[in-house]
C-alpha cells in the first residue's frame, strides 16, 4: 500500500516531466511522419540505377516509419499519464476513511513519538469522494506531519460539518513553516526536504480541487501547522 502511494507520486512527477517533453516533442515527430509518408510516395516514381538500391532506400524508409510511430505511441501512453484520472465520486464517511487511514499508519506514527488524537463530529455527514484518492491526500498530510515532528508531538485530526461542506483539520506540532515556505509549499517540486519530491502537497491539492474542494494551510513557526482540507458532502 505505502509502496503504490510512493510510486503514485513518482509517476506524477515522470507523468509532468514527460508532459513538458513530450509536448516539445510531438510536433516535430508528426512532421518527420508527414515528411517520410511523402519521400516514399516520391520513391514510387523515382529511378534507381538498380532495383536492388531501391529495395535498399524503402527499407530505410520504412524502418524510420516504424520508429516514428513507435515514439509517436510512447509520448502518447506518456501524457496520458501526466493527466490524472478522474476522481470516481461516491458518498464516503470521511470519518472511516480517517480512521483505516490512521490505523494503516499506527505503528510508524507510534515510533516517532507521536500522539495521536482524533476529533470527529457526531454524525459527520457523507462526503462525494474517491476513497482511494482521499486517503492517498491523508496519507500525504500526516506523513508531512510526522515528518516535521522530529523529535514527536502530537497530530489532531479533527471533522466538523461546514454550511454545505466538510471540513478535516490535521494539526501537528511540529516545526511549522516560514511564511516563504508557506507561500511556495503547493507548488510541484517544492520542498525543503533532502530527498523530498515536493509532490505530496501538489497531488494532493490537485485531488481535491478535481473534488471541488479545497486544501489549505496555517502555520506558525516553531509550534505547528495546520491543515484544512473542505470537500462537498453527499
Ligand atoms: P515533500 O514532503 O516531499 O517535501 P510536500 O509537497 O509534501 O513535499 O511538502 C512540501 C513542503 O511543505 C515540505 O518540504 C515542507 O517544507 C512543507 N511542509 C509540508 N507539510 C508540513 C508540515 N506539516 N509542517 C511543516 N512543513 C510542512
Ligand atoms: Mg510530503
Amino acid at each position: 500500500q505505502a509502496e503504490a502511494l510512493m510510486r503514485a507520486e513518482q509517476l506524477a512527477a515522470v507523468g509532468r516531466i514527460s508532459a513538458q517533453i513530450v509536448h516539445e516533442v510531438r510536433n516535430p515527430l508528426s512532421s518527420i511522419g508527414l515528411n517520410v509518408e511523402l519521400l516514399q510516395d516520391g520513391l514510387e516514381r523515382a529511378s534507381f540505377a538498380t532495383q536492388d538500391d531501391a529495395g535498399e532506400v524503402k527499407e530505410l524508409l520504412s524502418a524510420v516509419t516504424h520508429e516514428v510511430d513507435r515514439l509517436a505511441d510512447v509520448t502518447e501512453q506518456y501524457l496520458r499519464m501526466a493527466r490524472p484520472p478522474r476522481p470516481d465520486l461516491d458518498p464516503r464517511d470521511v470519518t472511516a476513511v480517517l480512521d483505516g487511514v490512521l490505523d494503516f499508519t499506527r505503528e510508524e506514527l507510534e515510533r516517532a513519538g507521536v500522539e495521536v488524537v482524533r476529533d470527529f463530529a457526531k454524525d459527520t455527514p457523507p462526503v462525494l469522494a474517491d476513497e482511494g484518492q482521499l486517503r492517498q491526500v491523508f496519507l500525504n498530510l500526516l506523513r508531512n506531519s510526522r515528518e516535521a515532528m522530529p523529535q514527536g508531538g502530537k497530530l489532531t485530526v479533527a471533522t466538523r460539518p461546514v454550511e454545505r461542506e466538510v471540513e478535516v483539520q490535521v494539526r501537528d506540532t511540529g516545526q511549522g513553516m516560514t511564511e516563504e515556505v508557506r507561500r511556495h509549499l503547493f507548488e510541484p517540486f517544492f520542498t525543503t526536504k533532502e530527498g523530498g519530491t515536493g509532490l505530496g502537497l501538489a497531488v494532493s491539492q490537485q485531488i481535491l480541487q478535481a473534488h471541488g474542494g479545497s486544501l489549505s494551510c496555517q502555520s506558525i513557526p516553531g509550534q505547528g501547522t495546520s491543515f484544512v482540507l473542505r470537500l462537498p458532502r453527499a
